[in-house]
């Protein structure tokens, strides 16, 4: 037992080292567990998942298996392995480094940050490294780029076709892995950053607005965040969503948020088989969709996930404040849940016609605690309709795919080792993710409430 193994009173250090290096043993043998590897495939119970010096060396059956020599056997039947979860839509920067143990203490063992300002690139990569690990493996955006005026102020605002090339540029010499485009990118801008960009083999991905979401798969972007840019391309008369847009981001987005309900199935299911059919990928926040038409409800603040949550870091995200300046009342919020439904039928008919959705969740903005949003993420993805193992796969080897990793996302030969040793069925309710018995990060096995005990 992992837990058993503690006493009271250690440091950090020692915490996030245990299990790693013990009588000079560099492997680890995880003996006895479910095995969800990611790959959609059967699972494999009565399994071996051997690791060495941060990689898997191994993974196959029990019966006949001889502990190498050096190797720790750690004994986790009854339980369940999936992959490290990685949450494909987050913004680290701003809530380093309260946010870092969270995300561990609740399986994400990777993050795709998707804008922190352009400083954040060097914020976010300059973290020790060699004491363990201590947060998640970033994959980082950088700046986003935007039009003119940008709506936040650390965007690359562009004004032309040359100028967007040059904002590419500068985020390739900065050391990005990957393009955000922002709601002010009309189609030509776009095309210019999808071409620039291709050059140095990077995707991009967008949070559309002036552009829609069949528009943006012309141009050749990768993915779309939020499911942005779908009800413009699916309604009938997008003009005045497009115009709300050109007004500025609350009423852009505002608009976009309310235009769902009152869209066509039919145009929907349209829009979701064309995006399907270009192999866009959807990162769709259901749980920030769902968070904002209920951010007027009292019981909200009372969501037993917000222990995770400094009071300080609840003070900043100033929700009364935030509606204020969105200018949002009890109207918009019904009709933002009214949404919602027809959010879940694009989503059915994306993954129907063979489309590729990563898990993603928009912490740590308002209300959307860094880690736990991502169970929340899945559990909504099921009940938008897909199945667990879908759902698994949304946030672990389909978030890989976008990332353009190979080795994360799967438990197999030669991947990273990142994974989760969870003590109930993530298949039988997708909520059993949330029973986490320990995780592996990078090879270090870690006992989640040891974590959550030192911050
Ligand atoms: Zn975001």
């Amino acid at each position: 037992m992992i837990r058993g193994s503690l006493s009271g009173g250690l440091v950090l250090t020692s915490l996030l080292l245990l299990g790693c290096k013990t009588a000079g043993n560099d492997g680890i043998a995880l003996v006895g567990a479910t095995l969800i590897d990611g790959t959609g495939g059967p699972a494999l119970t009565n399994s071996v998942v051997l690791v060495r010096r941060g990689r898997i060396e191994s993974v196959g059956e029990r019966s006949g298996f001889q502990l190498p020599r050096n190797t720790r056997e750690v004994d986790v039947a009854g339980r369940w392995i999936i992959p490290g979860l990685i949450d494909a839509h987050a913004h680290l920067a701003p809530s380093l480094p309260w946010a870092r143990p969270r995300y561990l203490a609740w399986g994400v063992t990777t993050l795709r940050d998707v804008h922190g300002g352009f400083g954040s690139l060097s914020v976010l990569r300059n973290r020790p490294v060699g004491a363990g690990p201590d947060g998640p493996r970033i994959y980082a955006a950088g700046a986003m780029i935007d039009g003119l005026p940008t709506t936040y102020p650390d965007a690359i605002g562009v004004n032309g076709e040359n100028d967007a090339r040059r904002a590419v540029d500068r985020l390739v010499t900065a050391g990005t892995d990957l393009i955000k485009v922002y709601t002010r990118i009309d189609a030509p801008l776009l095309r210019a950053i999808v071409d620039e960009a291709k050059a140095f083999n990077l995707g991009v991905t967008g949070h559309l607005g002036l552009t829609d979401a069949l528009a943006a798969a012309k141009a050749g972007i990768a993915s779309i965040e939020h499911m942005s840019g779908v009800p413009e391309a699916a309604s009938k008369s997008p003009s005045s969503l497009i115009a709300a847009h050109y007004r500025g981001f609350y009423p852009g987005w505002t608009a976009f948020q309310r235009s769902w309900a009152a869209l066509d199935s039919a145009d929907l299911t349209r829009v979701a088989q064309r995006l399907a059919e270009a192999k866009v990928i959807v990162i769709p926040t259901l749980v920030l969709h769902e968070t904002l038409s209920r951010l007027s409800d009292p019981g909200l603040m009372r969501d037993p996930a917000l222990q995770d949550v400094p009071e300080q870091q609840l003070r900043e995200w100033d929700v009364p404040g935030m509606i204020e300046r969105a200018g949002w009342t009890e109207v918009d919020f019904e009709a933002f849940r009214r949404s919602r439904p027809m959010q879940d039928l694009f989503l059915r008919a994306f993954a129907g016609a063979g489309g590729r959705i990563a898990a993603g969740t928009d912490a740590s903005n308002q209300m959307l605690v860094p880690g736990y949003s991502e169970h929340r993420e899945m559990e909504l993805l099921v009940r938008a309709g897909l199945t667990p193992r879908e759902a698994l796969r949304a946030a672990t080897r389909n978030a890989a795919v976008l990332l353009g990793v190979d080795s994360l996302g799967l438990v197999a030969p030669g991947k990273v080792a990142d994974l989760l040793v969870l003590s109930r069925d993530p298949l039988s309710d997708i909520r059993n993710t949330r029973a986490i018995h320990a995780v592996m990060a990078r090879g270090h096995l870690l006992d989640a409430d040891s974590i959550r005990a030192a911050w």
